[in-house]
């Protein structure tokens, strides 16, 4: 768990966000049509390096890639490849972690390639709204579980799937401590958010059964139903009236 205390940490662990801000700045553009995911990946593993950090996930647990590129269906922690490119219509999550200064940060876009159908425009937005209503809950004196249950609200409101299989969690001084953030559950369970806490909250929300399975690369996670999924993720620090979000 890392809970911020000094300045000084506050500004290391802002200069790592910025990082993660700059790559999604500049990938976006590159999101088009016939892009294949290990370009968009090299591309951005050059930003991250020539902004003197480390992409974290790279070799993390074996993890092969700077970023996590999830097509369509594909939930989360695609593998990058040059056999899989980008076509009209396909969305696609952009999961990035970087180490600046001693602290991770982790950030996810889903961005559309091209025209979407409004049935993917509408999955994004919603997690998106997921999103943003869990950072609202992610408040000092507020108990961990007001994040999960209102990204479960959001998305249940809309008739969306949260995924349950994978959770938000502890970032800082590592890429993955605790507390683990689920995207689900009751309000008022769970510790008491602490001022300068710093947590990766991000939903993963499907089109059609939260239930997912994986392929036998060991990592890429899809929709057991084959429908889409979108996912957002922000590295906020807990604060006294609301969260700053540095990613
Ligand atoms: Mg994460």
């Amino acid at each position: 768990m890392t809970i911020l205390t000094s300045t000084k940490d506050m500004r290391k662990i802002r200069s790592s966000g910025d990082v993660l801000k700059k790559v999604f700045s500049y990938v976006e553009a590159k999101i088009v049509p016939g892009i294949s995911t290990l370009e968009l990946d090299r591309y951005v593993e050059k930003i991250i390096r020539e902004s003197d950090a480390v992409p974290a996930f790279k070799g993390y647990k074996g993890f092969p890639a700077s970023i996590c590129a999830s097509v369509n269906e594909v939930v989360v922690h695609g593998i990058p490849s040059d056999e899989v490119v980008l076509r009209e219509g396909d969305i696609i999550s952009v999961d990035v972690g970087a180490k600046k200064n001693g602290f991770f940060t982790d950030a996810t876009r889903t961005f559309s390639v091209g025209k979407i159908s409004s049935e993917a425009e509408r999955l994004i937005d919603v997690a998106r709204k997921c999103l943003e209503a869990g950072i609202e809950q992610a408040i000092a004196g507020s108990r961990l579980s007001n994040i999960s249950h209102a990204i479960e609200k959001v998305a249940q409101k809309a008739k969306l799937k949260e995924v349950r299989t994978f959770v938000g969690h502890g970032v800082g001084k590592n890429l993955h401590e605790a507390p683990e953030v689920p995207n689900w559950g009751e309000r008022g369970k769970g510790p008491v958010l602490k001022e300068g806490l710093v947590l990766a909250i991000e939903p993963m929300i499907n089109s059609g059964t939260r239930d997912i399975d994986i392929r036998s690369d060991g990592w890429t996670a899809v929709t057991r139903d084959g429908r889409l999924s979108a996912h957002f993720e922000d590295t906020i620090i807990v604060g006294q009236k609301e969260a700053e979000i540095i990613t």
